[in-house]
């Protein structure tokens, strides 16, 4: 049997152009930061960045 109890990490990605932080469980909607350098798609199992890798980072809270 297994426990609902599994710590739950939040990714969020930092766009490093505006700043913004776009929580990474999107619920499959594409989401821009404000100066649409990247985009997020992603859900509780996966998380997609659309974008140039060195205008983002990827961080766990
Ligand atoms: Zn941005």
């Amino acid at each position: 049997m297994e426990i609902a109890n599994k710590p739950q990490k939040q990714t969020f990605i930092k766009c490093k152009k505006c700043g913004d932080e776009i929580f990474g469980d999107t619920k499959k909607k594409m989401t821009y930061c404000q100066c649409k350098s990247i985009a997020v798609d992603g859900c509780d199992d996966y998380v997609r960045v659309n974008g140039d890798k060195e205008n983002y980072e990827i961080i766990d809270k």
